[in-house]
Parts: C-alpha cells; sequence; structure tokens
C-alpha cells in the first residue's frame, strides 16, 4: 500500500545485522578464480610437467604468437607424461605449422567482423542472438576462431554488454540468448547472476543458453553459485560444453557435471573434428559414450573454421562425412552428433551428415 503524502511516523530503526549473512560465503566458490591464475603460460614449464624434450618448449614459444599458450593445470593432469602427441596436449601446444600461410585459411573465415548487431552481439540466425560476454578463456585452444578474430575489443566491455542489452530489449524476435564469448563462464558468478536477472526482465526472452568449455578445462567453475541461477532463472536453460576428447571428461569433469545437472539444463556437447586428436571413429565412438554416460548429448561435430594458423587440424569433408557415417553404425542414434560446418551467409549452420 502507498504510503501516506504526510506522516510523521519516526523513521524505524534499522533492523541488526543478521548473525548468519543470508548467502554463506563458501571459500571454494572462488577456487576457480585461483586456479585460473596459476594456470600454465610458459611452454617449458608445460614441458617440464609433462617430462617433454625443451625443444618442443623452445618451438611453443616461438610459434605461439599474438595467441599465448594458457593452460589450467588441471587439464595438464589428464594428459600422458612423455607423449608429445598427446591429445589433448596437441590441443594447447602451440606448433610452428602454425606460421606457415595455407591458401583458403583467413584472419575471419565466418565473416563475423560484419555480424555484429551491436559491439558484442552476433546475430546471424532467426530467433536467437549470441552475446559476447567475455573476450577471454581459461585456455586458448590453438584451432580457435579466437586466435584472430578481436572478439576481446568487439564488445565484452561493461558499455559493450549495456548495448547488447538494449538491443536484445528491443527486438522481440529474439527468444534465445546466448551467452558466448571467449567464455562467459569467465564471469563471476555475482556478474553472471546479474546478467541473467536483466536477460530474464525481457518478457519475449524465454531461453538461456551457455556455450562454455570451463566445466570441462576448469571443473571448479561450477559452483553452487552457478547452480543456484541456473536453478532460480525463469528462462529454461541449455548447458553446451565443449569437449573434443574422451580423455578430457574425468571424474573431476563427471563430479561438475553432477553439480550443473541439479539446476535440470538440457546438456549438450559440442566437438571440434580434429587431425590427431579425435579423426578416428574410435575415439569419436568413445567420446559419445562417456557424454552419454555423464548426461550429455552430443550436439555438434563442427568442421573446422578455416583460420589462419590452424591448418594443421584440417580433416577433409570427405573423411569427415565417411566418418560419421561409420559413426552412425557403431552408435545409437542419440549419440551421432550433427556434422557441421558454418558457412557465412547460411540461415542456419550447415549439416553436413
Ligand atoms: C552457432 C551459432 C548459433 C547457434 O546455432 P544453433 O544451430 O542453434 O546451435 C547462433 N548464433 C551464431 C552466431 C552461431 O555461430
Ligand atoms: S575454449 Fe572455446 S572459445 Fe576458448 S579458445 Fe577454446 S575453442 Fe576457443
Amino acid at each position: 500500500m502507498p504510503a501516506p503524502p504526510f506522516t510523521d511516523t519516526p523513521a524505524l530503526p534499522t533492523p541488526p545485522e543478521p548473525a548468519v549473512p543470508a548467502r554463506p560465503f563458501k571459500p571454494a566458490d572462488r577456487g576457480w578464480q585461483r586456479e585460473l591464475a596459476d594456470a600454465v603460460r610458459d611452454p617449458f614449464e608445460l614441458c617440464r610437467l609433462l617430462s617433454l624434450d625443451p625443444a618442443i618448449a623452445a618451438d611453443a614459444g616461438r610459434a605461439a604468437g599474438t595467441f599465448p599458450l594458457l593452460v589450467p593445470r588441471g587439464f595438464i593432469a589428464r594428459m600422458q607424461p612423455g607423449d608429445p602427441h598427446d591429445p589433448l596436449l596437441l590441443q594447447v601446444l602451440p606448433r610452428p605449422a602454425e606460421r606457415m600461410q595455407v591458401a583458403g585459411f583467413t584472419t575471419d573465415p565466418l565473416e563475423e567482423s560484419h555480424a555484429l548487431a551491436s559491439p558484442g552481439l552476433v546475430q546471424k540466425y532467426a530467433g536467437r542472438a549470441l552475446l559476447l560476454a567475455t573476450g577471454g578463456c581459461a585456455i586458448n585452444c590453438r584451432y580457435c576462431f579466437r586466435r584472430e578474430f578481436p572478439y576481446a575489443e568487439s564488445g565484452a566491455t561493461q558499455a559493450g554488454i549495456e548495448a547488447a542489452l538494449d538491443t536484445l530489449a528491443a527486438d522481440t524476435t529474439i527468444h534465445e540468448v546466448i551467452l558466448s564469448g571467449g567464455d562467459p563462464l569467465l564471469l563471476d558468478d555475482d556478474r553472471l547472476s546479474r546478467l541473467v536477472a536483466r536477460l530474464e526482465a525481457m518478457p519475449h526472452m524465454r531461453r538461456l543458453r551457455i556455450h562454455s568449455r570451463l566445466p570441462i578445462v576448469l571443473p571448479s567453475r561450477v559452483t553452487a553459485a552457478l547452480t543456484e541461477t541456473l536453478t532460480r532463472t525463469r528462462l529454461s536453460c541449455v548447458v553446451v560444453v565443449h569437449a573434443n576428447h574422451p580423455a578430457e571428461l574425468d571424474a573431476t569433469v563427471e563430479d561438475a557435471v553432477a553439480r550443473l545437472a541439479e539446476a535440470r539444463p538440457i546438456l549438450l556437447n559440442q566437438a571440434v573434428l580434429l587431425a590427431g586428436v579425435n579423426d578416428s571413429v574410435d575415439v569419436l565412438t568413445q567420446l559419445s559414450e562417456r557424454l552419454i554416460d555423464l548426461g550429455i548429448v552430443p550436439y555438434y561435430l563442427h568442421l573446422l573454421d578455416r583460420v589462419q594458423g590452424t591448418a594443421a587440424f584440417e580433416v577433409d569433408e570427405a573423411s569427415a562425412r565417411a566418418l560419421h557415417e561409420r559413426l552412425r553404425s557403431t552408435l545409437s542414434g542419440y549419440a551421432v552428433p550433427r556434422l557441421a560446418r558454418e558457412v557465412p551467409g547460411e540461415p542456419a549452420k550447415v549439416w553436413i551428415g
């Protein structure tokens, strides 16, 4: 009931501080930030930890260019010491081949710099928009388009996010926001829950999709507060994680996924088909089976975006199709990811199989 315009009631005394704060401080909740700060950035340290020849580190140092080595220790712990071809190592180790110019591999193959609806918002497909919530990641994957696309400057500032939120609020055709980046779960729990609250306040918004590799590469990021944010929102939640090889899915990831699952999101995985990492029927079958065991449905198997410096990872389309055909004969239908590629100007990702 509104207060009468004039009252002479004395001001109420301020209530005493509650003995127990409403949200008890959980020291574990910030552990992921410490782990991130402690991630390995020095190729020599990486090689020492894995008992690899320091010559590999020297090459890596020269090859890294403007996209440095970055890998959390928990991810390194899943690699085989002494194996320079370890499929997890190959995803993060800068290699001399990255410096080669290869025809067809460019700095902006998806032409995303033209698809920015406002800084920090990529809208290419109907009904959904991709909000670049941060420019950073907890890991630098060598095959990533992020190595060339200046995401760090294309949004991700508070002003950029505000402009993106204004665009989203005004466009009632958008029903789903995809938080992406970089890795949106690099936002801390408070910033994330404030962002979700802003999206939730838009009446036309129905779904929140989070694309993140953090539950895989830094599983401690799945905090109680994150699960709570996803549990409380009125938006339906879809969390798309990114694992490329079954060895990425160790017990720490299994625990993190179980914590995340308490919020009952739809859990999906996207992988990238990468030469030397997962371009075999055996590895892809094991990846799908392990994902299903964890309650994650394989969604996409992407063909590599042809970004400069990534040619060594390419699997040609004919081989990819052949692999995918064989996967269909080894796996339950729901465990076969769609083989897809992004083609600039198309109204959706192109399904190849
Ligand atoms: C991949 C992508 C999406 C999501 O596509 P789905 O097929 O719905 O997973 C949306 N926006 C952009 C810009 C994308 O690249
Ligand atoms: S986590 Fe995803 S966005 Fe970040 S570097 Fe790896 S592939 Fe790229």
